[in-house]
């Protein structure tokens, strides 16, 4: 890779238990700003808010 990346978790914001419908995803290295994107989730059956959560 060239460019400097890592990945990193989105976890769904809506379930009880945190962390089960997880999406992973990458972003710049460097970057600052928290990740957060509106995904299917199949625990909730509905699209809620992933927010990123670290490995
Ligand atoms: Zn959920």
């Amino acid at each position: 890779m060239k460019t400097k990346e890592r990945y990193c978790f989105l976890v769904c914001s809506g379930c009880p238990t945190p962390g089960r419908s997880r999406y992973t995803t990458h972003k710049r290295a460097k970057a600052s700003y928290k990740l957060s994107k509106s995904k299917y989730c199949r625990f909730c059956r509905k699209h809620a808010i992933h927010v990123e959560k670290k490995l």
